[in-house]
């Protein structure tokens, strides 16, 4: 069993009241972890910690090269560490060897990414107006200062990446929180970052739950800004809390994301497309395609082969190469998705596959949940509104694709969309009318580096990746250079200035 302890200002250390908590594997129920549980007082010390470094500290006043080098390193050691990585992943977490195998691959590729962001000089020079008066303006982009980040269980690596990357390539001093779901992979990372030798205190990072460290670190006047991905009710709660001392939020939470199949799609690729939307990750994605709409003219032609298709999936031991879905995170989520699939059924949808809980030998320990295609749905319903996070598809058929758009926007979420079509012009069309942060033609889940990602409506606020993310963790700065030169000359309104 491995034990962790919190990583503040370059140590690891106790929870100051000594308590712990500890990480199941979902797949046997097995402890795995002994973890320090972070009360106030510890997110207080890591956040004193964080303004230390940022205020005195060399970090923010560091040349981006040199910032840039640090963070490159972080990327190396995961690339060499990656082996046990993924299997810690797996074990903590519940996800399949070949997600956890791609997160991995792609937290050190995404880190290695925002090491080269962070060399861009944001700056600007603005141009330069003649009234009032002749003078430069410049545009600088500084960091925010102390940044609370604070992240779920579904991509536990990567989320911290997304994070840490960003604040650090800004200049930033950052206090990390991982879920206490899934906090191991953090910690290796905190040992990984403890072996490079950051400045004292520039990253910190602490476990334990949202109630008392999660708080504290969305109180805390020391705090500048919460960086925060999970549901959209903690996102609200954030924001409430971070508006006494008015910090700056970003929020990455929750989606319904609408999946948009027109008729002259290819039917073979929609199909298997529409299932790695959903059942990716056993449905756990805030940007999965959970609701399919289906044009009524080929509706049950797609619906048979897809129900025929999800049959053939494999579900069971995580570790094992030909899996394609693991367990739910947590009992919690799988009673939870089980609540919801009740639900779909109460309020008139047609089951059309799956439904339960998988009976094979190898799932008996496991929080598994089968992959679930509900048909008939009507978008209205429960299972068509809430996030489910878990396998479970709700498929609504349309006459006109102008009703199939409407539908799609007729949700509290905008994060993701997604259409199927061999006719770029007219799939283009219906992108451009989804309020959505990220539209796929063609295609599901794939994510560009330099691509800003994030939700409209309750889907969150501001962006992640790309310039447009960068400056998320940046404060604008304006600097006027005066260019008259003389008194005389200066226009200052109607001030009055004594004469002599
Ligand atoms: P969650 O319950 O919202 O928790 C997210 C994080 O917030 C956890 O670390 C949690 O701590 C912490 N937290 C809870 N209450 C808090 C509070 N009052 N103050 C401060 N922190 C608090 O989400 P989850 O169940 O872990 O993850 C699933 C959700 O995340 C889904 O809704 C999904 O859509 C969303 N998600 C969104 C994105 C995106 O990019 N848009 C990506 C991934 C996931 P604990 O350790 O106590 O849980
Ligand atoms: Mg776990």
């Amino acid at each position: 069993m491995r034990t962790y302890q919190l990583y503040i200002n370059n140590e690891f250390v106790e929870a100051t009241d000594k308590k712990t908590f500890t990480a199941t594997n979902p797949y046997n129920q097995e402890t795995i972890a002994t973890f320090a549980r972070a009360g106030a007082q510890d997110a207080v010390r890591a956040i004193n910690a964080a303004r230390e470094a940022f205020d005195n500290g060399p970090w923010p006043g560091m040349s981006r090269e040199e910032r840039s080098n640090y963070i490159k390193a972080v990327s190396d050691k995961i690339n060499e560490n990656s082996k046990l990585l993924v299997e810690l992943e797996v074990a903590d977490s519940g996800s399949t060897i070949r997600k956890a195998e791609e997160d991995v691959y792609l937290s050190a590729r995404n880190m290695a990414n925002f090491a080269k962001l962070g060399l861009h000089d944001l700056s600007e020079t603005l141009e330069g107006v003649s009234k009032p008066g002749f003078s430069k303006n410049l545009l600088l982009r500084e960091p925010v200062g102390v940044v609370g980040a604070i992240i779920p269980w579904n991509f536990p690596l990567k989320m911290a990446i997304w994070k840490l990357g960003p604040a650090l390539a800004a200049g930033n001093a950052v206090v990390l929180k991982p879920s206490q779901e899934t906090s191991v992979t953090a910690m290796e990372l905190a040992k990984l970052i403890h072996a490079i030798g950051f400045p004292k205190g520039v990253v910190n990072i602490i476990t334990g739950y949202g109630a008392d460290a999660g708080l504290e670190l969305t109180t805390n006047p020391k705090v500048d800004k919460i960086a925060f991905t999970g549901s959209t009710v903690v996102g609200q709660q954030i924001m409430r809390a971070a508006a006494t001392t008015l910090k700056k939020v970003t929020l990455e939470c929750g989606g319904k994301s609408a999946n948009i199949v027109l008729d002259d799609a290819d039917m073979t690729m929609a199909i298997d497309g529409a299932m790695y939307a959903i059942f990716y990750h056993q449905g756990q994605c805030c940007e999965a395609g959970t609701r399919l709409f289906l044009p009524e003219k080929i509706a049950d032609e797609f619906m048979h082969a897809l129900v025929e298709k999800t049959k053939r999936l494999t579900i069971g031991d995580p570790m094992n190469m030909a899996t394609d879905l693991g367990p739910l995170v947590s009992k919690k989520q799988q009673e939870t998705v089980l609540g919801y699939i009740h639900k779909g059924t109460q309020e008139g949808a047609t089951l059309a596959v799956g439904g339960g809980v998988p009976i094979s030998s190898e799932c008996t320990r496991g929080f598994f949940v089968e992959p679930t295609v509900f048909d008939h749905v009507n978008n209205s319903s429960t299972i068509a509104q809430e996030e489910i996070f878990g396998p479970v598809l709700s498929v609504i058929r349309y006459k006109r694709v102008e009703d199939a758009i409407q539908m799609a926007n007729d949700s509290i979420y905008g994060l993701a969309g997604g259409v199927w079509s061999k006719d770029a012009d007219k799939a283009m069309d219906v992108a451009r009318q989804l309020r959505a942060g990220t539209v796929w033609i063609n295609e599901w889940h794939l994510l560009s580096e330099r691509a800003p990602f994030g939700g409209y409506k309750q889907s969150g606020i501001g962006r992640e990746f790309g310039i447009e993310g960068l400056k998320e963790y940046t404060e604008a700065k304006h600097v006027h250079i005066d260019e008259v030169g003389v008194r005389e000359k200066k226009t200052w309104y109607d001030m009055v200035v004594p004469k002599g």
